[in-house]
């Protein structure tokens, strides 16, 4: 795209002002380009470690296995194991795909965020019964949000998932709810390992995970906090972290309120 750029002559015209414009507009697309190229790369990447370890297990099979019951079974448990992840992995980024499409405008639902944040935390108490959860809920009231409600819950499940996941010996898990008069915030709180500063700016990147390996062994593909963002920020919120290593990281989520229209207008 770059032979396409016009040359703008140093002038405060219309025509100068229209080739900046054109000139701008370049850039983003290939800003795009580029962005896409990326994640086709990234996802090879990501698909070539299972397959690869499918196809030594094959091999393996091919040459020793069928005899032996212990490397059959082995094998197979292995291979299934990487399928499952595959399966996940591809799963995860149709998620981020329409996660990037969201648009609050078109949103149709309203949520109220009291009840899907009591309902998933509820589940995650039965889930982990080896985790203490403490829940510190200030909405008395159903607190009406627009976002769809599969998208809320999906967002509370993955910060849980991974305060349950990045966990150390305090096996325990804080939620907070709570309002102001334009915003509702859940904030999820954990004990756990915690992030480098250095690394916080990126665990919101696709594929980014801080430790590769460890992330992997936990069934981690690093799309899930990239996938919350989306989601958040597809709705007008927010979603920030705040994180000290060896101490714990807290989540926080601030939606937008729908308001109550006030009496006044009701009785007009
Ligand atoms: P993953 O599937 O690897 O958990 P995420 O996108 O959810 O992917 O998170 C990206 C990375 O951020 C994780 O691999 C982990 O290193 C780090 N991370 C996320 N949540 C936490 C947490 N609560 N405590 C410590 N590290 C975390």
């Amino acid at each position: 795209l770059a032979n396409v750029r016009v040359p703008v002559l140093n002038q405060h015209d219309e025509l100068s002002e229209l080739s900046l414009l054109f000139n701008d507009m370049l850039d983003r697309m290939q800003r795009y380009i580029e962005q896409q190229q990326q994640f086709v790369e990234d996802v090879s990447h990501e698909l070539r470690t299972p397959v690869a370890i499918i196809q030594g297990h094959l091999d393996l099979l091919n040459r020793w296995g069928k005899d032996d019951p212990e490397i059959l079974s082995e094998s197979i448990a292995a291979s299934l194991q990487e399928i499952t992840r595959m399966k996940s992995l591809v799963q995860e980024m149709l998620d981020l795909s329409r996660a990037e499409q969201v648009e609050v405008q078109f949103a149709q639902e309203e949520t109220d965020a009291r009840e899907v944040g009591l309902q998933v935390f509820n589940n995650f108490q039965m889930i982990h019964p080896e985790f203490t959860f403490v829940l510190d809920n200030d909405l008395k009231k159903p607190t009406i949000t627009k976002i769809y409600r599969n998208h809320l819950e999906q967002v509370l499940i993955i910060l849980l998932d991974n305060a349950v996941k990045y966990s150390r010996e305090r096996k325990e898990v804080h939620m907070t709810m709570a309002k102001d008069q334009r915003h509702v915030q859940i904030v999820v709180q954990d004990f756990g390992e915690g992030i480098s500063e250095e690394n916080l700016a990126k665990i919101f990147d696709r594929f980014y995970r801080v430790d590769k390996a460890r992330s992997r062994d936990k069934g981690g593909n690093g799309l899930g906090l990239a996938i919350a963002r989306r989601l958040i920020e597809g709705y007008h919120g927010k979603l920030a972290v705040e994180s000290v290593v060896n101490q714990g990281s807290v989540f926080r989520i601030t939606l937008p309120l729908v308001t109550e229209p006030k009496e006044t207008e009701n009785k007009a």
